[in-house]
């Protein structure tokens, strides 16, 4: 396997690539030309922070305050803290980002309306299941799209991936699997949210097509992989060509032939793991066990997703390093260019 280091750019707006900054977790700016999304924010990296539900409101604005475009929209894929906890600071905080719609389920908005903003509440928009296999427009500026741009997207439901399971214990076809916090917020919050208050909610892949005049890029945030024989809606129909797949490696363990069954129905270009902080670095504050499980088999999992990567398309697998900024330089920022 060759391993290169990512490549490190100065930002430029040419709609001729995808650059694909991750900043940890499931956090994903995804640029192309002048239109970008954000997935899942948050980098309040102190654990105790996170168990008390409070945003790092420096580390936010140090890390996307950075970011020289805003993004046209924030797409949550579930309410946990380590999906949402920074959204509202980056939303009202970062002074550029002053209407940055964000995209999310019916518990992520009443879970956001707790912090009691009414500017904050007007941009939150709750997503529905779409229709099987159908595109929906996302709205973006009329500068943007007189010049050719367009974003669209489908919000496939899922559930969550369990975070443990007992397949060991399995005894008369029965096994025991569980995820934290898998509550739904049936109404808004009256307070900021507590730790308690960021239950997953109802959970969503989401797949983006980017478009600029002849150029497209797909692109499927695989955050919460499920058995497609329960979930057949959670990924979108086959046949769409895929360029890129987030996938979501803590908890990998715990569904039952994902990756093999998800990427070989996906059938992406380019894999990218995600969600999974210590690919290079150890994170002191990274959780790698719940409740004494180990949270994923990290030397197995890569194994596994090489073992899939021989269908005809495929080009590569990335394993990502988190995007820094230093000065006018951007590093390690993922670089995908258009089908040939
Ligand atoms: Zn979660
Ligand atoms: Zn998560």
């Amino acid at each position: 396997m060759e391993v290169k280091p990512s490549d490190t750019i100065r930002f430029d707006t040419n709609p001729d690539r995808l650059q694909i900054y991750w900043f940890g977790t499931a956090s994903h700016y995804i640029q192309f030309g002048e239109i970008a999304l954000l997935t899942d924010p948050f980098v309040t990296a102190e654990l105790e922070k996170h168990r008390k539900a409070q945003s790092d409101q420096l580390e936010v604005k140090r890390t996307f305050g950075r970011l020289k475009q805003p993004p046209d929209a924030i797409f949550i894929g579930h309410s946990h803290g380590d999906h949402l906890l920074d959204a509202h600071t980056a939303m009202l905080k970062i002074s550029t980002w002053n209407q940055v719609p964000l995209y999310g389920s019916q518990s992520t908005q009443y879970i956001l309306m707790g912090h009691g903003n009414s500017d904050l509440n007007d941009r939150v928009k709750v997503v529905k299941s779409t229709p099987y296999g159908e595109w929906v427009p996302l709205p973006i500026s009329k500068q943007k799209s007189d010049k050719g741009y367009s974003i669209e997207y489908m919000a496939l439901k899922t559930a969550h991936t369990p975070h443990f399971s007992f397949a060991p214990l399995l005894v008369d076809n029965f096994s025991f699997s569980g995820t934290l916090l898998d509550g739904i917020i049936d109404k808004p919050l009256s307070k900021p949210p507590t730790s308690m208050d960021y239950q997953s909610g109802e959970v969503y892949n989401f797949l983006f097509r980017f478009r600029h005049d002849n150029t497209e890029f797909i692109v499927m945030m695989l955050g919460s992989p499920m058995p497609l024989i329960d979930y057949p809606q959670s990924l979108p129909p086959q046949g769409i060509p895929i360029d890129v797949v987030f996938g979501l490696t803590a908890n990998a363990d715990n569904v039952n032939d994902y990756p093999k069954e998800q990427m070989e129905r996906l059938k992406p270009r380019v894999i990218i793991l995600s969600h999974f902080n210590n690919f290079f670095h150890k994170n002191a504050d990274e959780i790698l066990h719940i409740e004494g499980h180990p949270l994923v088999d990290i030397e197995q999992y890569l194994l596994d997703v090489q073992k899939i990567a021989d269908y005809p398309g495929f080009e590569k697998i990335i394993v990502p390093a988190i995007t820094e900024f230093d000065g006018d330089l951007i590093r390690n920022v993922i670089l995908i260019d258009s089908k040939k």
